[in-house]
Order: structure tokens, then C-alpha cells, then sequence
């Protein structure tokens, strides 16, 4: 996610799964022990980390800074009371019929009620409604989701700039998703969405992980946000003014963390960082105010 053409296209997407570096180096932990494609999620819990693909530099926050900025240079005010009902289509991948990563549609609409309680709690102006789901048998395409990537979204994906693709499989490298950023759907749109680890859908096996704020965050990607420990300590960090700077990552729930001299503990509880789904709770202001401006400029 280094390099420049994650300004503007997806092979970053495409390459190997890439480990986090510098500022925003997540540690390796347990999960990098079952790194292989077939290793359950349930092997997994023991130690995983939160963890996916949606660092950039801070050379490219700035130049996307610089875009987002000339985009909305002739626009009207971007109101923050906006509201925007986003369709929905769910994409389930599965090694078969009640078999590994089979998802009912009562788990699928409990994904979706999370979601919305997510951002609606919060006042964001976003909301999300369920148009359809489907269900593949391909026990390739589940266990690499990452390496069927292209196929897998060249067949079902469907809508346009506004439409929340979301796909879930078993994300190998202790990932529990990664998302395409509003910038990058000019270039591939049919790329479009946010992959979840199906074990993190509410009622899965991912102990800390399965109440499915990994939707809630990936989404959040999907809409423009960076991570709350982007930049580390470093103005101006995330580009929201009201999410307090934080060195690193927060795992677990570490009440009280402060880890940069500014002022304002670390966001721990914002859904944008890396905790616990318990400890999740917040969006804020800000950052509502910067998904407001980037579906304006990109998916509105
Ligand atoms: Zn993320």
C-alpha cells in the first residue's frame, strides 16, 4: 500500500498480503502461526489481532488530501445532517450448503442491524438497506479470497459508486478484512467493496472479534476513513480534527492509553481503530463530516 498506485488503482489489492510498516506496524502475533489458507477461525482466536489492508503513507493522505480538496471546490457546502441510505448486496462464499462460512440470512440481517446501529447511533447520515444476497459453493475462492480477488468480483459484484458490496470468506494472515477506498472506484469499480472474515459476523467463532465490527470498520474504509493511529502521532494523522492523535494501534480494550504528548486519550473506542468489538462504540463528528465529503465527492 506503498506505493503510488494506491492513489489511483487496486494493485495493491492485488499483490501478496503486505504486513503493516512503519508508523502503523501492527505486531506480529499468534495469528501469523496459521497462515494457511485452511486454518480455522477457531485456531485462530486464540491470539489474533485485529489487522487489515488499509494503511496508506502519509505522502498519500496528502496528495488524496489535495484531491478530495479540489473536488469540493466548486460544490455547495457539504451538509453533515445529509442523509444516505446505502443498498446492500451480500456476498456469501462457502465450502457448501450448511458447510465452513455458510451464513443464514438471520446472520446477515443481524450484520446489517450492527451496522446500522453503528452509524446511525452516531449521527453519521448513513444507513444501510439489505437488497439481496447470494450464497457460492467454491471452496478456492473461500479459502483465497485474496488471490480470487478479481474473479470473485468480476462475477458478483453489483450496483455502482453507491452500492456497499460486501463479501465474506476465510482471510488467510490473520486479516478480518480489508475494503476498497472511495478514491479507487473510478479506476476499478467492479474491485469495489469490503471482504470480511466470515467467522466476525455476529454469532461466528472469532472469540473478540465476532460481533461484527469488522464490517462496521471495513465500511468506514469504504467510505473514506483511515485508520485513528494513522500518521502515529504525527499531524495530521487520520484528516479528522476530533479523533485524538495515537501512536499505534489500541488492541484489546487499554482504558486510559495515551500514547502521544497532544492532547486527548487514544480513540480507543472508535470503531477505526483496532480493538475489541466490545470496546468499539463511536464514530465521531469528524469523522462523520469526512464521510459526508467523500461520498460527495466519490460515490454521491
Ligand atoms: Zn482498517
Amino acid at each position: 500500500m506503498r506505493s503510488a498506485a494506491a492513489l489511483t488503482g487496486f494493485a495493491s489489492l492485488t499483490l501478496a498480503l503486505l504486513p503493516i510498516s512503519g508508523a502503523t506496524a501492527a505486531p506480529k502475533t499468534a495469528a501469523s502461526s496459521c497462515t494457511t489458507p485452511s486454518a480455522s477461525a477457531r485456531t485462530m482466536s486464540a491470539g489474533v489481532h485485529r489487522r487489515d489492508k488499509n494503511d496508506v503513507s502519509p505522502a498519500q493522505a496528502a496528495a488524496l488530501d489535495r484531491e478530495l480538496k479540489a473536488l469540493l471546490a466548486h460544490r455547495s457546502p457539504i451538509s453533515i445532517q445529509a442523509t444516505h441510505q446505502i443498498p446492500v448486496y451480500f456476498h456469501v462464499i462457502r465450502t457448501g450448503k450448511g458447510k465452513k462460512g455458510d451464513l443464514s440470512r438471520k446472520r446477515i440481517a443481524q450484520q446489517i442491524a450492527v451496522m446500522n446501529k453503528a452509524y446511525g447511533g452516531s449521527k453519521t447520515g448513513f444507513s444501510f438497506a439489505l437488497k439481496g444476497s447470494d450464497w457460492t459453493t467454491n471452496s478456492k475462492w473461500f479459502n483465497a479470497p485474496d488471490t480470487y480477488e478479481k474473479t470473485i468480483k468480476t462475477k458478483l459484484h453489483k450496483g455502482s459508486a453507491g452500492t456497499l458490496n460486501i463479501y465474506t470468506a476465510a482471510l488467510s494472515d490473520g486479516l478480518l478484512g480489508w475494503s476498497t477506498f472511495p478514491w479507487q472506484y473510478k479506476s476499478k469499480p467492479t474491485m469495489d467493496g469490503v471482504v470480511i472474515h466470515y467467522s466476525t459476523i455476529p454469532g461466528g467463532s472469532l472469540t473478540h472479534y465476532n460481533l461484527g465490527q469488522s464490517a462496521t470498520h471495513e465500511t468506514g474504509h469504504w467510505l473514506g476513513l483511515y485508520h485513528t493511529f494513522e500518521g502515529g502521532c504525527d499531524a495530521p494523522g487520520d484528516y479528522v480534527s476530533d479523533t485524538p492523535a495515537e501512536s499505534s494501534p489500541a488492541f484489546k480494550c487499554p482504558t486510559g492509553r495515551d500514547s502521544c504528548t497532544a492532547s486527548g486519550k487514544d480513540p480507543i473506542h472508535n470503531f477505526m481503530d483496532y480493538s475489541y468489538d466490545s470496546c468499539m462504540t463511536q464514530f465521531t463528528a469528524g469523522q462523520g463530516t469526512r464521510m459526508q465529503k467523500e461520498w460527495a465527492a466519490y460515490r454521491g
